[in-house]
Order: C-alpha cells, then structure tokens, then sequence
C-alpha cells in the first residue's frame, strides 16, 4: 500500500504515468481522466492516457482528447506505455473487468496503481485509492485530490475546471441528481470561478445531436417504449435493426433510458439493447431500488443504486424476459 505521503513525495519527480478509465467512457470517464491527464502534465510528468474504447461524439471537443490513446486502436504502443509506467491511474471504476481486453496488461504492469473512484465495492487491485462512493462523480474526487490532497488549487487551468466541470454535470443529470450535493455545487462554482465556461459546455454536449440521433429517438419513443403499470417501470428494447436502421453510433443511446424514467410514476427504467458484442443493460431507478443489486445478481454487472449497467449473453428477447420475470421479486419495493 501507497500512503498519501509517499505518492506526494513520488509526485515530485517525473514519472512515467498511464491514466485510464473504463470501457465505453462517459463525460465523467473522459473529463476526470483529462483533467487529472493536464495536471499531472502541468507537474512535469510524462504522461499518456489510454482508454479501452471509443467514446461518444459529444464529447469530441474537450479539451486534450486528441491526445487519447484508444488501446483496441494502437495495441502495441499501449502495451509499451503500460509496461513502462511507474504509475497507472485508473480513473472511474474499481473492477479491472471494466477495461475489458486491457485488464491483464494492466493487472500484471508492475506499475503502482492509483485508483480513483466512486462506485461501490472496489475489487482491491489498486496501491492508493481516492475513493468516496457517496461522491457525484469521480471529477469531484479528481477536484478533491488536487485541491486538497495535492494542496495544488492554483493548478487548475481553465482546461482542467472545464474537463472537471463536464465530469460532475454529466453524471448528476446536470445536478439534478440526488448526490448533487450543496458541497458539489460550491465545487461547480469553484470550477467556474477557474475558467470552466458553464454555458458552453452544456451546449457542446446537449445541443450536439445530429439528425439522424433524434430521429432514432423519436423512434424508439414512439415504437420501442414498453410501460409496465403494474410494476412501475418502464423500458426500451432497441434491436440490431433499429440500430443499423439509424445508424447508431456510440453516444447515441446516452440518456434514453431517462426518457423512461420521466414517466410519471415510473420507479425503474431499463434500456436493453442489442450492441454487436452483447446485450448491454442500463437500469435507472427513483427512491430505493437497487439497480446495482439486480445488474450483479442477474446481468454481470454494478454501478450505483439509481444507476446501473450490465449485459446479457442471451437473445435481446431472451434478456427482455429474464428482466420481466425479476419484477415480482421486488414489487414490494416498486410499487409501496
Ligand atoms: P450506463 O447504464 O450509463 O452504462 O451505466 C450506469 C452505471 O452503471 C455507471 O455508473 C457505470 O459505471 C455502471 N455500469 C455500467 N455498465 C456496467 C458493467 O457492465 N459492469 C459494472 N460493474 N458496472 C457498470
Ligand atoms: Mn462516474
């Protein structure tokens, strides 16, 4: 185990420093990992950041993301950064399964690892962590390790308070989320304070859709949205047909589900969707339902209680009956 102090001591000299995140990154994956990304650059390290995949096209503007490495994309110059880091950051998430095809490569680099977090039950593979599954987003946590842990407030850049910025309003619902705490909103005026352009950065990333997106979203309103009263939950089966019929790429679907949940007296939404590679789940729940408890027991997945995400090996009707079939066991909790 890595103390605070000695990873401050090591931070003093130039290290060799990955920084990744997990598999399909979101907008607080992208902006935790580019803002830690030009900090530790502004403090003389030599550092690269490689995500598992491709990531969503509303957040192609941030700032620093051309420098993304995406591992699947440049296999070997990965492996040689990886293998070379002193330190990996791994930003985001808390099971190496979570960066799918690089998991191994970074679970037997012999570089220390340093895990900042807040999702629930961290798996342990890291040598420090930063983890606070009661924060809003790990940019929050990103914030509190370089204003308070690295005693470095001066250090944020306009880029870093802009990266920070889009981390925390993405994964609040643009603060609307219960962990939107009074704390995080001093943090989001801290940031804006910083040079974090608030009103821009909302634009760039909700006011990005191209047509084919909200016409695939008018679809699936119209066509793909199942209300089951009884339980009060709501959901959207997508299949490879309507995904090749819109052309949906990555980034398309975020935020679907939610459109389930703002139906009135809706407590559960599900988003299950045909993804090439899988069925892929997203669960989103108002009040006490843990959709953490059902992604891990049912669909070989976690996240947080009103937000969380899995995947099927079964057929996307398969899949939809396995999550039809689990309602009764929590009716109770639906519908009291
Ligand atoms: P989303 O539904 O937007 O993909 O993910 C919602 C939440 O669930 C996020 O906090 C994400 O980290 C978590 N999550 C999504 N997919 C998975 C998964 O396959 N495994 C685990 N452990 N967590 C997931
Ligand atoms: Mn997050």
């Amino acid at each position: 185990m890595l103390t605070l102090d000695i990873l401050k001591q090591k931070l003093t000299e130039k290290q060799r420093i990955v920084v990744t995140t997990h598999y399909k990154p979101d907008g607080d994956a992208m902006g935790s990992s580019l803002g830690l990304y030009y900090w530790l650059q502004a403090n003389g390290h030599d550092v690269n950041i490689i995500v598992p995949s491709d990531y969503p096209s509303f957040l192609f503007w941030m700032p620093g993301q051309e420098d993304v490495i995406i591992y699947t994309a440049q296999l070997d110059r990965s492996h040689q950064l990886i293998d070379e880091a002193d330190l990996i950051f791994c930003l985001d998430f808390n099971h190496l399964s979570r960066i799918h095809e690089m998991e191994h490569v970074v679970r037997d680099a012999k570089a220390l690892k340093i895990m900042i977090d807040h999702h629930l039950v961290p798996e342990g593979f890291d040598d420090f962590r930063h983890w606070d599954s009661s924060a809003a987003a790990t940019a929050q946590l990103v914030y509190d390790f370089i204003v308070n842990q690295m005693n470095d407030r001066a250090g944020i850049t306009p880029d870093i308070a802009t990266c920070l910025y889009t981390g925390i309003m993405t994964d609040t619902g643009s603060f609307r989320f219960p962990s939107t705490s009074a704390q995080v909103h001093l943090i989001i005026s801290d940031l804006i304070n910083l040079g974090a352009q608030n009103w821009k950065i909302h634009e760039h990333v909700f006011n990005s859709s191209t047509e084919n997106r909200l016409k695939f979203l008018g679809f699936c309103l119209l066509n793909r949205l199942e209300v089951l009263s009884e339980y009060n939950t709501a959901l959207f089966a997508v299949s490879r047909e309507d995904i090749e019929r819109f052309n949906v790429s990555t980034g398309d679907t975020e935020g679907l589900v939610n459109y389930a949940l703002s139906v009135s007296g809706i407590r559960l939404a599900a988003l299950i969707i045909d993804r090439k590679e899988r069925i892929k789940i997203s669960l989103r729940s108002i009040g006490d339902f843990p959709c953490n408890e059902i992604c891990s027991i049912y669909f070989q997945g976690g996240g947080h209680k009103n937000a969380a995400g899995g995947s099927s090996d079964e057929s996307l009707e398969d899949t939809v009956t396995t999550f039809k079939s689990i309602l009764p066991n929590y009716k109770n909790l639906l519908t009291k």
